[in-house]
């Protein structure tokens, strides 16, 4: 059947549309790449493509696209170091669900566990540690946010009869501040306690394989998994993610789909084919020396941003290789129209690929002509936290 909108539906969407669109030019506060083109895929939207099951192993339904997800795994695994012969992963909804798999498999090597984070983890891995039922002890950081390394020895020293699995952040969501996780295996190692450490790389995963100096975050430098988002630096018109772990470490725990013809070795059974090819497209069209570029550019705008926003007097700061820029919180109707995501006094610019100089000089001008200087809290004084 062919079926012919009304004009009523017809309106409803293309209203939509426009807010969608009347809104998106104010983007600046968010994680998400906006200079993504998927066109070439849109026919492919015509079909259902559903990866159910284990990404390695081809599924009864036919309708899939396995073979794409194999190929983006492998990109990670080698972008992260993962052993050669050793890595395994799928193309998860998001961040978040990349956190609770690794989570998930950590716990299930060492069910004894107790979780370490530090306080500017991401909301979510708090809610994966409730429905694990992982006991979890959150760690304070610096006032830029990396993780407070001798209170995180202190914490697994006081438990030291329980593994630990550790979750390091690999750029936070309010400052991008990056842990080290060659400290962490340290420290660890040290403790003399059986371990396993997740890198959540949800934003900067990508850019922190590329840039020098090397950043320790990966498999080579101690990691046991890691977590990307895919709409995030890459771009996507829908969330998905990337998640990469031993395949030796997912194996030690496995069930098996009773009737899908393939084991069942994700979070969520049926699972999008759309978002593998959505990440291998971007992969074919950027590659490294593409990701590369948008990263470069990126930061030549956070650095732009930085130095502008300092000479207007305002305290603003940034991690080292961040494309966040943090500025103490501007007046609520600035707040409101760049939707600035705002967090006891601070607030933060991402310059994410996509977003232009145009847009930051738009910001700064509705900042020139703003009455009020904002309330925010001065460099120096620690980054707010709970
Ligand atoms: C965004 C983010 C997440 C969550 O990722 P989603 O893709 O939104 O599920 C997790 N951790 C960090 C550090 C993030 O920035």
């Amino acid at each position: 059947m062919t079926y012919n909108s009304t004009p009523a539906v017809q309106s409803r969407l293309q209203k939509f549309k426009k807010d969608i669109e009347r809104h998106y030019p104010f983007y600046i506060g968010f994680p998400a790449a906006s200079d993504f083109d998927y066109q070439e895929l849109y026919s492919l939207f015509g079909y259902l493509l559903n990866n159910i099951g284990d990404p390695f192993v081809d599924s009864l339904y036919a309708s899939h696209s396995k073979a794409f997800e194999r190929e983006v795994v492998a990109f990670f695994a080698d972008l992260f170091r993962a052993p050669k012969d050793d890595h395994w992963g799928y193309v998860t909804t998001g961040g978040t669900e990349g956190n609770l798999y690794a989570l998930y498999i950590a716990r299930s090597l060492y069910p004894e566990a107790r979780l370490y984070h530090s306080e500017a983890a991401h909301y979510g891995v708090a809610k994966a540690a409730d429905i694990l039922r992982l006991p979890a002890s959150k760690i304070g950081t610096d006032e830029k946010g990396e993780v407070d390394y001798q209170a995180l020895r202190r914490a697994v020293a006081a438990n030291h009869r329980q593994p630990a699995i550790v979750l390091a952040n690999i750029g936070t969501t309010m400052t991008e501040a990056k842990d080290d996780v060659a400290k962490i295996k340290q420290i660890l190692v040290e403790a003399g306690v059986p371990h396993f450490i997740h890198s959540d790389a949800a934003l900067a995963g990508i850019y922190t394989a590329l840039l020098e100096p090397h950043h320790p975050f990966d498999f080579a430098d101690g990691a046991n998994s890691i977590s990307i988002s895919g709409h995030k630096f890459i771009g996507a018109p829908e969330p998905c993610g990337v998640v990469i772990m031993k395949r030796s470490e997912r194996e030690a725990f496995s069930r098996s789909g009773q009737y899908i013809g393939a084991p069942d070795t994700t979070i969520t059974g049926s699972r999008s084919g759309h978002a593998p090819l959505f990440i291998w497209y971007a992969i074919q069209k950027w590659g490294m020396q593409g990701f590369m570029e948008r990263v470069q550019c990126g930061l030549e705008l956070a650095e732009y941003t930085l130095t502008e926003l300092t000479k207007r007097g305002r305290q603003a700061w940034r991690n080292p290789n961040a494309l966040t820029v943090m500025l103490p919180t501007p007046a609520e109707d600035i707040v409101r129209k760049w939707q600035l995501a705002t967090y006891d006094g601070w607030s933060h610019i991402i310059c994410m690929p996509g977003l232009g100089r145009e847009r930051i000089d738009a910001f700064l001008a509705d900042l020139d002509n703003s009455v009020a200087k904002g309330q925010g809290a001065m460099y120096g004084r620690p980054y707010p936290r709970t």
